[in-house]
């Protein structure tokens, strides 16, 4: 084992395992190594297939009580050493104290709400219509399920994908992000002490996910792949597991539209700006990426809004004193600035609401008024605190442009009254739309989106099901 203070090696078949090369774990709030990891090489990976295939006969086996059992010392423990995950996420992500205690909370909530449904996986027992047989259908664990984790939510990813997986009987073989390896080793860690037997959950962390993941995306004992991350890199992996028709639930980008239509609360809707654009300092699939506002309202809501963005006080993380943290990576920081010179080359005039640290992955905020939509700014996924705003004179005109995108994660809508808002969000081609609040998510509401932001839901009832195959006996009974 390595002598990192951080859990830093493989977990396979619930050893640590080192091995012969590692790579570099940053805080991009200070560019400082924080640790070593092991890079896991594609002959690594098979092994922890192996390893989550063997644990499968017994795991599969269980009662759901005892795997609920394990799902709920897990969140306990957690939820007692929720600082020690929050610390982890702000060091290797860069996000701020708060968002990072906030998703560790999020993320211990997912083994709460997957202990309870553990023992609610119901079948089915019916009579056919025409009364010639008896229909009983059974809900079984698929087997071993491959997880692909992003670097936004590297605790919430992990666990949203672990809990419905080992409530369900499956075993798991999990490969986080490069950026942010660490919390996901600690959640595998926080899995052992709560009791899951060795080979349940497996970790690799590597440099070379592309090979890696063919590797085991072509191994037959693998029998499923839970993947969230970009549409690009889902698309990529659609067609690997198309070879082997693989059941693949895919959560992936948005381009969330936030509307605030005429007589809204521009006050209450500027609250819910602040949560759903800058919560993770925008580096969220959920974030919203475009700001389609009344004319009438327009000019208050920007003042407003650029007002409360200035209010946010940048620096590392780990302080809490701070409400932005810095972004994951220069690179990611650089993709955002690449994105604002398209903008601008369009005519977009940004404005930098404050200063960031000069040192770091750190980017100020940016409000930018009077976009056009169809433009750079409406079209792509942002992933950093920049804010579109386009009027618009009419409610119909404001959905066409809302859903005027490949993408269906997430819309915003606030309106004069949850009524109204209810209305234009069943217009809203969105898996799921917030109306007259910035946040939704939760582990008892099935996430994910339309078009191509996924296929399937995580969390809610829908959860387990990513992870369980359906059969049906007929009898004579
Ligand atoms: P990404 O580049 O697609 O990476 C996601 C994961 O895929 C990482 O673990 C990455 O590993 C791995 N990966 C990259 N290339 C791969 C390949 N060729 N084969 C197999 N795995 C590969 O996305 P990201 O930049 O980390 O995350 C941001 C994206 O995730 C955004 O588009 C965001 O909207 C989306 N997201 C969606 C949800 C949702 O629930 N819908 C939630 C969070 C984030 P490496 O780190 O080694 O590259």
């Amino acid at each position: 084992m390595s002598a990192s203070k951080y859990k830093s090696d493989l977990l396979i078949g619930g050893e640590w395992t080192e091995t012969s090369q590692q790579f570099p774990v940053l805080n991009p709030a200070s560019m400082e190594v924080l640790s070593e990891v092991s890079d896991a090489s594609p002959d690594d990976a098979l092994q922890a297939v192996g390893a989550a295939h063997d644990a499968f006969s017994h795991w599969s086996q269980t009662s759901s009580r005892q795997r609920a059992e394990v799902l709920r010392r897990a969140f306990e423990i957690m939820t007692d050493e929720i600082e020690d995950c929050a610390r982890l996420i702000a060091l290797e992500n860069g996000k701020a104290w708060r968002d990072a205690m906030g998703e560790a909370t999020y993320a211990a909530e997912f083994f709460r709400w997957f202990s309870e449904e553990a023992s609610r996986i119901a079948g089915d027992f019916r009579y056919a219509p025409n009364r010639d047989k008896t229909i009983i259908v059974d809900h079984r664990p698929v087997g071993v399920a491959y997880m692909i984790t992003p670097w936004n939510f590297p605790a919430a990813m992990a666990t949203r994908k672990l809990a419905p997986a080992l409530a369900a009987g499956c075993t798991a073989v999990l490969k986080p992000a490069s950026e942010t390896p660490l919390t996901a080793l600690w959640v595998a860690d926080v899995l052992q002490r709560a009791g899951a037997p060795a080979g349940v959950v497996n970790v690799i962390t590597t440099s070379t996910s592309g090979k890696v993941s063919s590797a085991v995306l072509a191994d037959p004992r693998v029998a499923t792949l839970s993947f969230t991350g970009s549409t690009y890199v889902g698309k990529l992996l659609l067609a690997q597991t198309a070879q082997r028709v693989l059941p693949s639930s895919m959560e992936l980008g948005g381009n969330a539209p936030f509307l605030v239509l005429e007589g809204a609360d521009v006050e209450l809707a500027v609250v819910g700006a602040m949560d759903a654009k800058m919560r993770n300092g925008g580096s969220a699939c959920t974030a919203a990426n475009r700001f389609y506002v009344h004319e009438s309202l327009a000019a208050d809501f920007a003042q407003h809004f650029q007002l409360a963005l200035a209010g946010l006080r940048i620096g590392p993380g780990i302080d809490q004193a701070n409400d932005l943290g810095a972004m994951v990576s220069v690179k990611e920081r650089d993709k955002v600035l690449d994105l604002l010179g398209k903008a601008e080359g369009e005519g977009a005039k940004p404005v930098a609401v404050s200063e960031a640290p000069e040192f770091g992955a750190f980017m100020a905020p940016r409000i930018v008024r009077d976009v056009q939509h169809g433009s750079t700014l409406t079209r792509d996924e942002i992933f950093g605190p920049v804010a579109p705003i386009v009027s618009f004179s009419s409610q119909d005109e404001a959905i066409r442009m809302a859903n005027d995108t490949d993408y269906g994660l997430i819309s915003y809508v606030f309106a004069k009254d949850n009524g109204e808002g209810i209305k234009v969000a069943r217009r809203m081609e969105s898996g799921m739309v917030a109306v007259n609040r910035g946040v939704m998510s939760d582990p008892a509401a099935p996430f994910g989106g339309m078009k191509e932001s996924g296929l399937g839901r995580e969390g809610g009832f829908a959860g387990v099901h990513e992870f369980l195959e359906s059969q049906y006996f007929a009898v004579d009974l």
